[in-house]
C-alpha cells in the first residue's frame, strides 16, 4: 500500500473523477436517471477473496455511482431542507480529509481544536449570540437537539441536586417539556432518546404558518424546557421570540431554539428581525449542511451554559489527554469524530459577514420569485406566508397535487417532494442552494406548469 501512498496517481484520479462529476452536476438531471438508478445492481456482489486493485475500485465507482448520485448541489434540487457547498468549504475539506483528523483531544488535533474555537467565535458574533455561548459540532441538528436537551436536562435536574449522570431518571424530579404541535421529528426523537418521554409533552397548538400560539403557552417554571422553532420545517415560519422568551426566562424556564436552517436569518440585515428575541435562549440548534451550504455532515449545538453542556456529554477515562484549550469531545457526544469543523470556518472565511448576508438573502428572494411565478400560474396556489426559503404549494385537490409532484420528479428539471400543510397535500419548495439562478427557478416554475399541463392531458387525471 506504500506504493499507493507514494504514487500519487491514485489520488490524482480521484480529483480528475470528482472534477468530472461537478463540472456536470451543475447542469445535468437533478435527479439520477432510471438506467443509473438500474445500475445501482452492479454493487450487489460478494465481498472479494483477494485484495483488489485501487484504481479498479475508483473507476468503479465513479463509473456506477457517479451517474446515481442526486445533484442537490446544483441550482434546481429544492426537496426536504438541503444544501449546496460553496467551492471553498469543498476545497478544504478535500485536503482535511488526507489529514484524517480526530477531533476527540487537542493533543490528538491541534488544528481541528484551533478551529473548533475560532469558529465558535465566529459563530457567536455572527448570530449575535451571548458571549460566553459554546459550540459542539455535531453530524447535524437530530444531533445538536439532542446535545441541546441533554444540557437543558441536566441543568434542570441538577438545580434540585439530582445528580443525573449518577442516578439517572429513575426517581428524579420531573422535568416539564413544552412544545408545539409542529416541533421537528428530530425534537421528538432527542426527547424520546433521552427518557423524558414524548407522551409528557405538554403540546402548544400552531397558527396558520406553523407557529406557537404564544397565549397557549402554559405557565412555565424553572423546571420545563420550552422548545420553539426558528424556521418552521414546512413553511419556514419562526416562532414569536420577542413575545416569548422575556416572559419563559423570567418563569425560570429552559429555552431551546430549534434553528436548523432558520437560525442564520440572525446573521442577515433583512431576516434578522425573524430572530428578534431569540438571543435570551439557553441553547439553539443549526445546521452547515443547510442554509450556510457546507458540506454534508455539520451541525452545531450552540449552549450559553457551558457547564450543562459540558456536563451532560461528559466522560473521562485513564488515558484522557485533557488539552490547555479546547478538547472537541466534551462538547459532543461522540469521542471520535472527523474534523468537520474544517468546512464550516473556510465557508465562513470565504464568506465573510457580507457573504452570509448574500447568501440568505439570496434563498429568500428566489423564494419569493417562485411565490410571484406560481401565483400567477393558472393551477397553483401558495399557501403560506414566504417569510424565508420554504415554499408550500397546492394544485386543485391532494390528488393532482400528488401527481404534480411526481410528474415534476420524472421530467427530472428540478426537484421537489411532498408534504402536508394545514390539512391539505403540498409540493414543499425549499431553496437551499447559492447555486439557484433566478433562470433556475423560472425553469423549475415551468417544469411545475409542463408536468400540470401532461397530468390534466393524461387519462388518469382527477
Ligand atoms: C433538518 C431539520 C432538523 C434535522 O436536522 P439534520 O441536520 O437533518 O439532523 C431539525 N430541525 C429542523 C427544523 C430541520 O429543518
Amino acid at each position: 500500500m506504500y506504493d499507493e501512498i507514494r504514487d500519487r496517481s491514485l489520488f490524482e484520479l480521484a480529483t480528475s473523477y470528482a472534477q468530472e462529476f461537478i463540472s456536470t452536476a451543475f447542469d445535468r438531471n437533478v435527479y439520477p436517471t432510471e438506467e443509473a438508478l438500474t445500475n445501482l445492481n452492479q454493487f450487489d456482489e460478494d465481498i472479494p477473496q483477494q485484495p483488489g486493485d485501487a484504481k479498479e475500485i475508483l473507476s468503479f465507482l465513479h463509473r456506477h455511482g457517479s451517474p446515481a448520485a442526486v445533484t442537490q448541489i446544483g441550482g434546481r434540487y429544492f426537496g426536504f431542507v438541503n444544501g449546496s457547498v460553496v467551492p471553498a468549504g469543498l476545497a478544504a475539506k478535500n485536503l482535511a480529509i488526507y489529514w484524517d483528523q480526530n477531533t476527540a483531544m487537542q493533543v490528538l488535533s491541534p488544528i481541528s481544536s484551533k478551529l473548533e474555537q475560532v469558529v465558535q467565535r465566529w459563530l457567536v458574533q455572527l448570530l449575535g449570540l451571548p458571549a460566553d455561548t459554546v459550540a459542539g459540532f455535531v453530524s447535524g441538528s437530530s444531533m445538536a437537539n439532542f446535545c441541546g436537551l441533554a444540557a437543558a436536562r441536566y441543568r434542570i435536574l441538577k438545580n434540585q441536586d439530582w445528580e443525573l449522570a449518577e442516578k439517572g431518571l429513575f426517581g428524579a424530579p420531573k422535568v416539564r417539556i413544552v412544545t408545539c404541535t409542529q416541533a421537528h421529528s428530530t425534537v421528538l426523537k432527542a426527547i424520546s432518546l433521552l427518557g423524558l418521554g414524548k407522551g409528557n409533552i405538554e403540546w402548544v397548538d400552531v397558527d396558520d404558518e406553523g407557529r406557537i400560539i404564544p397565549e397557549q403557552i402554559p405557565p412555565l417554571d424553572s423546571q420545563t424546557i420550552l422548545i420553539l422553532q426558528a424556521g418552521n420545517v414546512n413553511s419556514g415560519a419562526f416562532d414569536d421570540f420577542e413575545q416569548i422568551c422575556r416572559r419563559a426566562k423570567d418563569q425560570g424556564a429552559w429555552i431551546h431554539v430549534d434553528g436548523a436552517f432558520g437560525l442564520w436569518a440572525a446573521a442577515t440585515q433583512n431576516l434578522r428581525h425573524l430572530t428578534s428575541g431569540y438571543q435570551l435562549a439557553d441553547s439553539w440548534t443549526v445546521d452547515g449542511h443547510k442554509t450556510l451550504n457546507t458540506p454534508y455532515d455539520s451541525g452545531i449545538v450552540l449552549c450559553a451554559d457551558q457547564e450543562a453542556l459540558v456536563s451532560a456529554l461528559h466522560m473521562t477515562g485513564d488515558y484522557i489527554v485533557t488539552g490547555h484549550d479546547r478538547d472537541g469531545m466534551f462538547f459532543t457526544p461522540e469521542m471520535s469524530r472527523r474534523a468537520r469543523v474544517v468546512e464550516l470556518w473556510a465557508t465562513l472565511r470565504y464568506l465573510g459577514w457580507q457573504g452570509v448576508d448574500e447568501l440568505v438573502q439570496g434563498l429568500h428572494e428566489r423564494a419569493r420569485q417562485f411565490t410571484s411565478a406560481l401565483s400567477d400560474a393558472e393551477g397553483f396556489q401558495v399557501l403560506n406566508d414566504v417569510v424565508f426559503n420554504q415554499v408550500l404549494v397546492s394544485c386543485a385537490s391532494d390528488e393532482l397535487t400528488d401527481k404534480v409532484i411526481a410528474k415534476v420528479q420524472e421530467l427530472r428539471t428540478c426537484w421537489v417532494g411532498g408534504s402536508f400543510w394545514n390539512g391539505r397535500r403540498v409540493i414543499r419548495i425549499s431553496v437551499c442552494s447559492w447555486a439557484t439562478t433566478p433562470e433556475d427557478v423560472s425553469r423549475s416554475a415551468d417544469s411545475f406548469k409542463e408536468a400540470l399541463a401532461q397530468v390534466l392531458r393524461s387519462n388518469d387525471h382527477v
